[in-house]
């Protein structure tokens, strides 16, 4: 009898809404976090499961489905959506880090701080140089590449592949164009297979989320409420003008709403909150493009990947509130083309920037050394950064959601202006 009551109850966890479950995850995580405080990191590989198991996932959803994307489309329509994605990838993070200025002239975080101290070791990161960046895009090893998650040389080794065997399926002699046809079958196969064990990954999510939520708030939860709850607040609401403003308007361009979208994107932006990864989301970011905004598999397949790895608004735009608030505390007054730098730096060091859990913080020490302000052990200008690092995983989540917002509206705009966004789910 137990264990058909157990059946029920599973059943019953099975049918309710997985956003449901996931959003009580994540409230009772908040509560129980700041109610239990730091000792809450012992529940913390519950969520260490979560993210591995995503983890598992991206790789093979990357390869599997760029590879029968780019084998879907001409291959001058992919130069076509390359250039129009990269540009609107772009433009979307230099208007996040100025909404991001614009967040720290007005709230002014950090002012009155009045942080003082003596020289010392410089923190310091360093953008790899264009060079080696375009090198490194074409893997010497594509299988190395797959086996350390590196996901720019995938992109391009997938793209190359896809190609190919689009030609080949058009071949005139027929036992190669059949092969080609099979392989792209057996890959698509492959990419729907993986995509429903996200499925499966987003029944284990709520408990997933209830830890790693916990964990942030049991840690960080309570000094977000001191000096530093304006640094939040900016933060906060400087996201929240770029996805109703920025992607907004970006949407209302193309005669698609917002509320529609986000309902659409809801999953893929609550992973990317609770994980603080837009790597580890990207398998649900894929499938909410494929499943709930009927993007296509020739434009997601191609965009989100190198969207999570180089399109950062979020980050970029934290790192704009934060190199303001590093100013005010040591008492700097930034000149209008000190905040132009920053701009022009934070939009680089966002590309830089790693989709992984803290990447942006360790990126900002780019920005900072860019307006004169190297983080040198000892100094006020690392008293000030220690002291907004001691709350990054909260900006992380916000940051991350957005970075991951950014990615799937440049991806519906995209597959809009190539005629090939499916409406029907947008009614
Ligand atoms: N955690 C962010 C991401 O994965 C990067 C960052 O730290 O800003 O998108």
């Amino acid at each position: 009898m137990a264990g058909n009551t157990n059946g029920g109850l599973w059943k019953r966890y099975l049918e309710f809404n997985v956003l449901y479950k996931i959003l009580i995850g994540l409230i009772l995580g908040v509560i129980v976090g700041l109610a239990v405080g730091p000792s809450i990191a012992v529940i913390q590989p519950i969520g260490s499961i979560f993210v591995r198991l995503l983890k598992m996932v991206v790789m093979p959803v990357v390869f599997f489905s760029l590879v029968v994307g780019a084998s879907s489309i001409a291959p001058a329509r992919l130069g076509k959506v390359g250039v129009k994605i990269i540009g609107y990838y772009l433009v979307t993070s230099a208007f996040a880090v100025a909404i991001g200025l614009a967040m720290g002239n007005i709230f002014h975080p950090g002012q009155g701080l009045h942080l003082a101290g003596t020289a010392g070791k410089t923190l310091s990161a360093k953008a790899p140089s264009l060079i080696s960046v375009v090198l490194n895009i074409i893997p010497k090893n594509p299988f190395g590449s797959l086996a350390t998650g590196k996901v720019l040389p995938v992109i391009f080794f997938s793209i190359v592949l896809g190609i190919a065997l689009s030609y080949l399926k058009d071949s005139d002699n027929g036992k190669i164009s059949k092969s080609a046809e099979v392989v792209i079958n057996v890959f698509d196969g492959l990419a729907n297979a993986v995509y429903k064990v996200v499925g499966g990954i987003m029944q284990y999510a709520p408990f997933g989320v209830f830890a790693l939520v916990a964990v942030v708030f049991g840690k960080q939860g309570a000094k977000a409420a001191g000096p530093l709850a304006i640094v939040v607040l900016a933060v906060y609401l400087g996201l929240f003008i770029q996805i109703f403003l920025v992607y907004g308007g970006f949407l209302k361009m193309f005669k698609l709403s917002i509320f529609k979208f986000l309902s659409h994107a809801k999953e893929a932006m609550l992973t990317a909150f609770v994980t603080r990864s837009s790597g580890a989301t990207l398998p649900v970011t894929m499938r909410v493009a494929e499943e709930n905004m009927g993007a296509p598999m020739g434009v997601f397949s191609f965009t989100l990947p190198l969207g999570a790895t180089i399109n950062m608004d979020g980050t970029a735009l934290y790192q704009g509130v934060c190199a303001l608030f590093v100013a005010f505390a040591v008492g700097m007054h930034l000149t209008l083309v000190q905040q132009l730098v920053i701009i022009l730096t934070a939009v680089l060091a966002s590309i830089g920037t790693a989709g992984v859990p803290g990447a942006g913080a360790i990126m900002l020490l780019m920005v900072l050394n860019s307006i004169g302000l190297p983080v040198k052990a000892g100094t006020p200008v690392a008293l000030a950064y220690a002291m907004i690092f001691g709350i990054d995983a909260i900006l992380d989540m916000g940051r991350t959601m957005v970075n991951v917002t950014g990615d799937l509206t440049g991806t519906v705009i995209v597959s809009k202006s190539e005629g090939e966004l499916d409406e029907s789910k947008w009614k």
